[in-house]
């Protein structure tokens, strides 16, 4: 794959960014996800109808990482297929993104019987596979959905709505990241006032990824507050979510 398909220059995206991703490190991601795929470190593998280990493009800026599969991420083996990944696909569209420009991943890999939360052991068996992903693809920015993966990767027991949109440095792998905590789409899904903080903070990434949308036009001056709720009231609005 070349470099430049490290980020499909997507609609209304004005620069590309370079990758620096040795084409090894992409054989290496796929011969851990065979490895992986028949991993029995807890007690989800007897569940599982197969590990989803996650999908997307290897050679991404952009990873995403939510909690951990579903029913129908058990069943396809990839990750945000259901009424949340349809939610996250239509806020990447805002973005002038698809799925195809980014990765996605979880922080387990396999499905917790009933949707339960993942258990702290789980967590412990399972984050080297993640640590692992984020290593070989060497994202620019890692969005992490939710409590469970904004805690794991920062390091830091601070709750999600706390932290959301606040993006900070912090290294995995021996790599510098930027963590970008934002809800989880399934929460959001349920909560409009959650989806618009969703997708305001979403809106945010193409900055954060050193590029910037060809249709924005830098304000001035800062919005003002009720300005900004009303723009980001829009954007929810835009995405057909209300
Ligand atoms: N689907 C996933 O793959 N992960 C989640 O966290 C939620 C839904």
């Amino acid at each position: 794959m070349e470099s430049a398909d490290r980020l499909h220059p997507p609609l209304g995206v004005s620069s590309v960014s370079v990758s620096a991703v040795p084409v090894a490190h992409v054989d290496e991601l796929q011969t851990y996800e065979e490895a992986v795929s028949s991993c029995t470190r807890c007690r989800l593998a007897q569940g599982r109808t197969q590990v989803v280990f996650g999908s997307g493009n290897a050679h991404a800026d952009l990873m995403f990482v939510g909690e951990a599969p579903g029913f129908h991420e058990d069943k396809q083996g990839l990750p945000f297929v259901g009424q949340a990944g349809q939610l996250l696909e239509k806020l990447l569209a805002q973005i002038g993104l698809q799925r195809s420009d980014v990765y996605i991943a979880n922080v387990l890999k396999c499905r917790p019987p009933g949707n339960r939360n993942p258990q702290p052991d789980e967590i412990e068996a399972c984050e080297s596979h993640l640590f692992r992903q984020i290593e070989l693809i060497q994202p620019v920015v890692v969005a992490t959905l939710g409590n469970f993966a904004t805690k794991l990767l920062s390091g830091r027991q601070l709750g999600i709505t706390r932290v959301h949109g606040q993006e900070q440095e912090t290294t995995i792998g021996g790599r510098s990241v930027l963590l970008y905590p934002l809800y989880h789409p399934a929460a959001a899904l349920y909560t409009p006032s959650m989806l618009t903080v969703l997708a305001d903070d979403f809106a945010r990434l193409p900055q954060l990824l050193g590029r910037s949308l060809e249709q924005a036009v830098p304000p001035a001056e800062p919005p003002e507050p009720e300005l900004k709720l009303v723009a980001a009231h829009a954007a929810s609005e835009q995405l057909g979510l209300f």
